[in-house]
C-alpha cells in the first residue's frame, strides 16, 4: 500500500511513492532501537558530542542537495531552505556543545546533612512524530538534545515527506551513529498506536496539528506514556504606536509571509490600534498584493506554493467562510491560476467571532487585521484564541511593550520583531498550541529522568 507520497506541490508532479512499512518491518525497528538505546546510553558523553558535530557538519556540506529535496517536496523557497539545513546545522552543533553542561549532576544541599545528586539520565526509546512545514527542523529540535542525553529515537515523519525521512536518517549513518539510534519508520497512525503502547517505549512528541496531537495524547495517556506537544498557533502581532509605520509593515508582511505562512509561529492576527489602523491597512494590503508567487527551485522566489493542493483549497474555504459571513476581502481569496497549490497573498478585516477564520489557525498566506482601541483591548483580543504560542509587540517603548508581553497567554513574546527560532532560545506554547517546551537548556528537560541518588 502507498501511504508515503512525495508530490511537487509547484506542479502537481508526484515525485516518489513508498509502501507503508509491514509490521514486522516496524517490530524489527522497535526491537534495533532498544538495543541501540542499551549501549548508546553507556556511550561516553564525548563520543555522542562528536557525532552531533559531524551530524552538524553534513548538514552543512550537503545544505545545496538537502534545500532541493524540501524545495521539490513541499515548495518551500529554496533560499529559504538552505535557511533552514543552517539552522538545522546550528541545532545540532549546539547540542553537542552545550548540552554536556545541561546534564552535569546537581548537587542538592539537603537538610539534616548527607550527600544528594540529581543526575540527568536518559529514559529509553521516543517516538518522534514530525510534519512536514520544516522537515529537518523540527526533527532537529527533537533529536538533537534527545540524543545527547542517551535516548533513541523512532522517527514517523509527514506523508508528503518520505524523502527528507530518509535523507535525514542517511546522515545520522554517515555521521557514524549507532546503528539503530535514529530508525526512520514509514509507520501507519494505527501503526504509531501500537508504538506508543509498546513497553520499550518511553515517550512520544508531536509537532502538528490539534487533532493529531490530541489522538496522540489520548493513546500516550492510555498507556502512560510521558509526551510533548508543539501544535498549532494564531499568533497575534500587535501595533500599540510607531515612529516607523514602513518598518512595521515590513515586518508584519514577514512574519506572515515566510514559507507561505505555513509557520506555526507566523503572525496571523494583526491587532492594530485605532489611530494607525487605517495607514496600516492600506500600507500591509498594498504590499500583500504586491508578492509575487514564483517557482520555489528559483533563488530569486520568496513565495511559493501551499504544501499540496487540499491545504490550499482548505485556506480557501476558510477564507471563503469570512467573506460569506460579512468580512472584508480587501486582497487576494483565490488560488492562482495555472499548476501548482499557490493561494493570492490575502488581506481580511471585519471578522467576528462565528468565523472560521476567528478562531482557527489560518495555515497560509491570509492575515486578518483588528482594530483596537488601545492596549487594554489587545491583549483581550490576542487572548481570546484558544491557542497560545507565541506573539509580537511593536511599540517604541519597550517598557510599556513588556508590560503588554507579560499579560499575553503565550509561551513566547517578541517585541519589535516577529517570532524567530534559534538554538539557544526555548520554543513551545500553552493553551491548545501545546505542552512542553524544546530548544535550549529546556529542550533537554523533557524526556530525562532528574535521577536522585542519595548517600546519608
Ligand atoms: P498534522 O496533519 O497534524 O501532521 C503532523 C504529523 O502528525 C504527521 O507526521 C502526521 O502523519 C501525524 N499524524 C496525523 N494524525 C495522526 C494520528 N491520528 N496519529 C498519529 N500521527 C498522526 O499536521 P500538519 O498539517 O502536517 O502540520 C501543520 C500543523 O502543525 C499546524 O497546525 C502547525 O501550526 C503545526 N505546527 C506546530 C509547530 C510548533 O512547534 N508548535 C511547528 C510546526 C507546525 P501523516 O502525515 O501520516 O498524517
Amino acid at each position: 500500500m502507498t501511504y508515503y507520497k512525495s508530490i511537487n506541490p509547484a506542479t502537481g508532479e508526484t515525485l516518489q511513492e513508498f509502501a507503508a512499512a509491514a509490521d514486522e518491518e516496524i517490530s524489527g525497528s522497535l526491537k534495533k532501537a532498544q538495543t541501540a538505546y542499551d549501549s548508546w546510553r553507556q556511550t561516553a558523553v564525548p563520543e555522542r558530542t562528536a557525532v552531533l558535530l559531524r551530524v552538524a557538519e553534513l548538514y552543512r556540506d550537503r545544505r545545496d542537495e538537502l534545500a532541493r529535496i524540501i524545495s521539490l517536496e513541499m515548495g518551500k523557497p529554496v533560499s529559504q531552505a538552505k535557511g533552514e539545513v543552517g539552522l538545522v546545522a546550528d541545532i545540532y552543533e549546539y547540542y553537542a556543545t552545550e548540552g554536556p553542561a545541561f546534564m552535569e549532576d546537581e548537587l542538592l544541599t539537603v537538610r539534616g546533612g548527607g550527600e544528594a545528586v540529581v543526575r540527568s539520565a536518559p529514559v529509553g526509546v521516543l517516538l518522534g512524530i514530525m510534519p512536514w512545514n520544516y522537515p529537518y527542523y523540527q526533527v532537529a529540535r527533537f533529536a538533537a538534545p534527545n540524543l545527547m542525553l542517551g535516548n533513541t529515537i523512532l522517527l514517523k515523519h509527514a506523508r508528503n515527506c518520505p524523502q527528507s525521512a530518509i535523507v535525514m536518517e542517511e546522515i545520522f549513518r554517515d555521521a557514524g551513529l549507532l546503528d539503530g539510534a535514529y530508525v526512520n519508520i514509514f509507520a501507519t497512525n494505527e501503526q504509531v498506536a501500537e508504538i506508543i503502547a509498546d513497553p520499550r517505549v518511553q515517550g512520544v512528541s508531536l509537532t502538528g496539528s490539534e487533532r493529531a496531537g490530541s489522538a496522540v495524547a489520548e493513546v500516550a495517556g492510555r498507556h502512560l506514556k510521558k509526551y510533548v506537544l508543539e501544535l498549532g498557533g494564531s499568533d497575534p502581532f500587535i501595533v500599540l504606536d510607531s515612529e516607523d509605520l514602513d518598518a512595521t509593515v515590513k515586518a508584519a508582511v514577514g512574519g506572515r509571509m515566510s514559507n507561505a505562512g505555513q509557520a506555526c509561529t507566523a503572525s496571523k492576527r494583526f491587532i492594530i490600534v485605532e489611530d494607525l489602523y487605517e495607514e496600516f491597512v492600506d500600507k500591509f494590503t498594498e504590499r500583500m498584493a504586491r508578492i509575487e508567487p514564483g517557482d520555489p527551485l528559483k533563488p530569486e522566489t520568496r513565495f511559493g506554493p501551499l504544501s499540496s493542493q487540499t491545504a490550499a483549497e482548505e485556506l480557501i474555504e476558510q477564507v471563503q467562510d469570512a467573506v460569506g459571513k460579512g468580512a472584508v476581502l480587501l486582497t487576494g481569496g483565490k488560488l492562482v491560476e495555472g499548476p501548482g497549490a499557490y493561494v493570492e497573498p490575502t488581506v481580511l478585516t471585519g471578522v467576528k467571532p462565528g468565523m472560521r477564520a476567528y478562531s482557527e489557525e489560518l495555515f497560509g498566506p491570509a492575515a486578518v487585521v483588528y482594530k483596537v482601541r488601545d492596549a487594554e483591548e489587545a491583549i483581550e483580543l490576542a487572548n481570546g484564541s484558544p491557542y497560545g504560542l507565541g506573539g509580537a509587540v511593536f511599540s517604541v517603548d519597550v517598557e510599556r511593550a513588556k508590560e503588554v508581553a507579560d499579560r499575553l497567554d503565550t509561551g513566547m513574546v517578541f517585541i519589535n520583531s516577529v517570532a524567530d527560532s534559534q538554538p539557544d532560545l526555548p520554543f513551545g506554547g500553552v493553551k491548545r498550541s501545546g505542552v512542553g517546551r524544546e530548544l535550549a537548556k529546556y529542550g533537554m528537560a523533557e524526556f530525562v529522568n532528574k535521577k536522585l541518588i542519595r548517600v546519608p
